[in-house]
């Protein structure tokens, strides 16, 4: 069995095996992150392999200080100081300019690299032990819902993965938002961290790319964090009963008469809250075997526009 709790002995183990070339799921403060040295470009082509994540999608390196940003970032504007003085650690990526030691693969080929710096108290144990860097996707098959509990990668990826480390639920549930630095400061995905908080840091973000600079934001499928039950959104007042009976209801606050499984994501109301539960509840749906889920609209504010981003990709027909 790959899946062990996360105590200082097997976080030791799991560093020596990251140290050897090994991929290692761990938890962050967003999602479980499926982590390989990023200085190891082998060790990486088999997150690529394990995820059947397409090469064109590059990924995100986690460092715990300034030696090792250093080390895979060739420079750091004064904009993304500001921003990593307010948000870090925590769930905010930055895309900065790489390293030459950052090998091609784990940026897809593109002159930056999107790094960010846990705040989860495991994730830095264990890069500390490992001395290096993480490139680290979530740990779930491409396109597929993130995982939210160690439980969730066992299931997605089993034996695949050489360790699992269980340190219990996650605290936000949805991923880091991404903001790019230049040409312009840019938001390039909804996560954790409402874009009027980094704002408030950084002025405006441009929500969409110049035509010139948009290789610069690759990996934002319009298909992504799907359950394999069909799902949309929609009210579920909308929804006629005889319509709910072999149906699963992923709910906002209370749920609604006739579905054959209903899962509320914050019965009082807390988006972020719904945010920690999101995947959960997904995942738990998904199990049941209904013939759809529906998934109520939540409010589009705060954590809730990341939420409804990633209900939509999820919805994408
Ligand atoms: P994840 O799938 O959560 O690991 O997030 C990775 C996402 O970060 C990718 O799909 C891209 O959208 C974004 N990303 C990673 N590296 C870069 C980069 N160098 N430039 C722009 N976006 C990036
Ligand atoms: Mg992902």
């Amino acid at each position: 069995m790959n899946l062990v709790s996360a105590t200082p002995a097997s976080i030791d183990r799991a560093a020596a095996l990251l140290r050897d070339g090994a991929v290692v799921a761990f938890p962050t403060e967003t999602v479980y992150g499926l982590g390989a040295n990023a200085l190891d470009a082998v060790a990486v082509a088999r997150i690529f392999e394990i995820k059947a994540r397409p090469t064109f999608d590059p990924l995100i390196v986690h460092v715990i200080d300034d030696a090792m940003l250093g080390r895979v970032a060739a420079e750091v504007p004064d904009l993304a100081r500001a921003l990593m003085a307010r948000f870090w650690p925590g769930p905010l990526t930055l895309v900065l300019r790489k390293a030459p030691e950052v090998p091609e693969l784990v940026t897809s080929g593109l002159p930056t690299v999107a790094v960010r710096m846990p705040a989860h108290p495991l994730a830095r144990a264990l890069i500390e032990r490992a001395g290096v860097p993480l490139a680290a996707p979530s740990a779930n098959p491409f396109g597929y819902l993130s995982p939210t509990r160690a439980e969730h990668v066992a299931h997605m990826l089993g034996e695949r993965v050489d360790l699992i480390l269980d340190g219990g639920a996650t605290e936000y549930g949805v991923e880091s938002t991404i903001v790019l630095l230049e040409p312009v400061p840019a938001l390039l995905r909804h996560g954790a961290i409402p874009v009027e908080e980094i704002e408030a840091v950084a002025g405006p973000l441009a929500r969409e790319l110049p035509d010139e600079a948009k290789p610069l934001a690759p990996g934002r499928l319009p298909q992504h964090y799907a359950p394999r039950t069909p799902i949309r959104l929609t009210e579920p007042s909308e929804v006629p009963i005889a319509e709910r009976a072999d149906a699963g209801l992923l709910a906002f606050r209370a749920p609604a008469p006739g579905y054959r499984a209903t899962r509320v994501l914050s019965e009082r109301g807390d988006l972020r809250e719904a945010a920690a539960n999101l995947f959960r509840h997904l995942h738990e749906l998904d199990a049941i075997g209904v013939t759809r889920i529906d998934a109520q609209p939540v409010p589009l504010e705060g954590v809730g526009i990341a939420i409804m981003d990633r209900l939509r990709r999820a919805t994408h027909a």
